[in-house]
């Protein structure tokens, strides 16, 4: 029975004829719900099925797809129990094939003799005879035309057991029922500027190409609007905290920051160091809250950066706070927060998960009073029961690991505070103005004096036995060695047991010397005595499983082993290896095994290749996708089913261009009531939009 319903983007799919509640449990699986998540399920890539080839021409080996008639069908049980094998011949007139299923009962009913019928598939040399095994095919009427052959077609993604042909109907059912109903929601002089095709043309040329020109014209046009889509979020969000402009304006020559730069830092800052102050202190002397993201490379001294606006808070009568993405990270900022700024008359408190309930209703108190000047923490600075006298200035460390809403929340607890958002990780420039294209950058670009590039080198598991006496010589140097053992399998029991074998290993060989052990299941007491001694040089190796991730600082460490390194994602690498080279003397870090693997190959490759922490976030795009170099918790900003950061570099600058353009005259999107419905539909969740009529 036909569905009389009107059908639109929104409507769920069932609504389709055809698709009953099993075939919307699969596509709902493949993240298909609406007619719209439909039209947008992009093929995976389009067979040339747009030649028809005579029998008589066609080759074993090929792939072709060809028009024949029916000359007889037989169907037979295998012995094989459960197993049909139905056999057709086939003929055009000028040659033969003999076609041949499995598992198809009843196709000796569908394709009787005279049926005319479209093939699509391998030829292969059966016993002297021409054979197709499992071809696509379609019956054709005398008249029509052919659907699946005949035409370039798309080929879907992990289809759950849908079948291409059926999902090709459904698409194209869908194509017909929405033609009329679909608006385009991008401005018609953007659509003119750069000549792209309509939206309902693009969706349809991405599904059934008509040729390649105009199948990249679409594609073209799609990626772009992504791109706009997620730029026009990010120029609202932009444009709300300019135009709010009830920030703070900080006094920027303070008796703190002075005496801080000239009494209290044991060395000058970098030129770089200067200049990103500079910056700061322009955004922060304004009534404009500061949205900024500092990007530096591991060790560039971005904490020092962190303090100095913190400083410009607290000589303005403010308070900061800062959140570190780990608890044995917040533990040690706050350590030498602490140890720098006392003196100063500075009170800095430590607020984490682990803190005593008694400790913390003291510090909820004295932050509430004003009393603390700068918290340092962890997320336990989101929750409710910290309230802020007066907060001006908010640091977040290593960003990616919170997302986008977290940044807000912890803003929220002050009057527009001036908010610095710091991320170690350096991300290459098209994800940056995906991800925090609201905010505005800073980049140190220079290392502190005195720091040499770490050497690195991949070593075979043949190989260890030097390794070690390499580790022995350092040793006697007064060097200190970081030895991390991977997650294995996502499995923690796993990666522990791993971790201590390795660890009861080590002690047989370094006799003379102190190892130790770290994982995530010891209480956080004892991983913070072991990271002390560490730091203290009472400890020589530290075997460790990924705790030590980000951030800790330990100049005296000099070397870096990682086992199975294939097993972490390429920035992670870069982050521990991070971990040394921290002060004067030569860093080393060794990748100790060897992958099999491609993906591993290369970033193996990459670590060897390089130490600049932009190139290996380049190449780590390249390897994993920007979902996966953000972290899962950028709620899916970037997940794009059409545009490629990649590879649409162009495409995303024009996008933003023209977003924030757009922004700028009409703010409030009010002459493209299509276009911000679907802005707030897709990304006012994910990105916190609030466009007030
Ligand atoms: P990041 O957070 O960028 O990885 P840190 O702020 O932890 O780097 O700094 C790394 C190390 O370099 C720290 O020990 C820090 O005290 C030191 N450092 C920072 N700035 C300078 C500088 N201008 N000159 C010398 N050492 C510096
Ligand atoms: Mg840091």
């Amino acid at each position: 029975m036909e569905k009389l319903r009107k059908i639109d983007l929104s409507s769920p799919i069932q609504y389709l004829k055809g698709v009953g509640p099993v075939r919307a449990r699969k596509f709902r699986k493949l993240g298909v719900e609406t007619v719209e998540d439909l039209l947008w399920f992009m093929p995976r890539r389009y067979e040339d099925r747009s030649k028809l080839s005579n029998l008589s021409s066609l080759e074993p080996g090929e792939t072709k797809a060809f028009l024949a008639r029916v000359v007889s069908i037989e169907e037979r049980k295998a012995k094989r129990r459960n197993l049909t094998i139905s056999t057709a011949l086939l003929t055009d007139g000028s040659s033969f094939v003999q076609a041949v299923w499995f598992n198809r009962p009843g196709l000796k009913s569908v394709l009787e003799p005279g049926t005319k019928v479209a093939v699509y598939g391998k030829i292969e040399i059966r016993e002297g005879i021409k054979q197709v095994n499992n071809g696509e095919f379609e019956v054709l009427d005398e008249d029509s035309s052919p659907e699946n052959v005949g035409m370039i077609v798309p080929v879907y993604p992990g289809t759950q057991g849908l079948v291409q042909k059926w999902i090709r109907k459904i698409v194209k059912e869908a194509l017909r029922l929405i033609e009329e109903e679909v608006e385009d929601p991008l401005p018609i002089d953007i659509l003119t500027k750069y000549d792209y095709p309509d939206f309902f043309r693009a969706i349809k040329e991405m599904h059934f190409p008509s040729s390649r020109e105009s199948w990249l014209a679409a594609r073209n046009r799609l990626a772009f609007q992504e791109l706009f889509l997620l730029q026009l979020g990010l120029a609202v969000r932009r444009r709300s905290y300019v135009e709010d402009n009830k920030g703070h304006k900080f006094n920027v020559n303070g008796p703190l920051v002075d005496a801080f730069i000239h009494k209290v830092l044991p060395f000058k800052l970098t030129d770089a160091q200067k200049r990103v102050f500079s910056e700061i202190r322009d955004d922060v002397s304004k009534e404009i809250p500061m949205n900024r993201l500092l990007q530096g490379d591991v060790g560039s001294g971005k904490t020092v950066i962190a303090i100095l606006f913190m400083l410009c808070a607290i000589d303005s009568g403010y308070q900061a706070a800062f959140m570190a993405p780990t608890e044995v990270l917040a533990k040690q900022h706050f350590e030498k927060i602490h140890k720098w700024l006392t003196p100063l008359g500075v009170k800095v408190s430590l607020l984490t998960g682990s803190v005593p309930s008694a400790e913390k209703r003291i510090i909820y108190e004295e932050v509430s009073n004003g009393l603390v000047n700068i918290v340092v923490g962890t997320h336990a600075l989101i929750q409710d029961n910290l309230a802020f006298r007066n907060l001006g200035a908010v640091v977040i460390d290593e960003q990616h690991r919170f997302g986008v809403l977290q940044r807000g929340i912890l803003a929220d607890k002050g009057e527009h505070p001036h908010v610095l958002v710091m991320t170690a990780t350096p991300i290459p420039r098209t994800l940056t103005l995906s991800v925090y294209g609201d905010l505005s950058v800073s980049v140190i670009d220079e290392m502190p004096p005195g720091r040499k590039d770490i050497i690195t080198k991949s070593v075979k598991k043949e190989q260890e036995s030097e390794l070690l006496s390499f580790l022995k010589e350092e040793i006697k140097a007064g060097g200190q060695v970081y030895w991390i053992c991977p997650m294995i399998d996502e499995n923690e029991e796993l990666s522990i047991a791993s971790a201590e074998s390795r660890f009861s290993h080590l002690r047989e060989i370094f006799k003379e010397e102190t190892v130790a052990l770290l994982h995530g299941k010891k209480p956080y007491r004892e991983k913070e005595q072991i990271m002390r001694d560490f730091e203290k040089g009472h400890i020589d190796v530290l075997v460790s499983t990924t705790v030590i991730e980000v951030g800790i600082d330990v100049p005296n460490a000099t070397v870096m082993v990682i086992e199975d390194p294939w097993r972490f994602g390429l920035s992670q690498l870069h982050q521990l290896r991070g971990r040394v080279g921290r002060g004067n003397k030569q860093g080393y870090c060794f990748l100790l095994g060897r992958p099999d693997d491609y993906d591993g190959k290369r970033k193996i490759a990459a670590m060897c290749s390089t130490n600049d922490g932009f190139k290996i976030a380049e190449a780590d795009l390249a390897i994993r996708g920007p979902g996966e170099v953000c972290g899962t918790r950028q709620h899916g900003v970037t997940d794009f089913r059409v545009a490629n950061l990649l590879r649409d570099r162009k495409i995303l600058n024009l996008a933003r261009k023209e977003a924030f353009s757009l922004i700028e005259k009409d703010p409030k999107l009010e002459g493209y009531p299509k276009l911000k419905e679907l802005l707030l539909r897709q990304l006012g969740d994910k990105l916190d939009l609030v466009i007030t009529a």
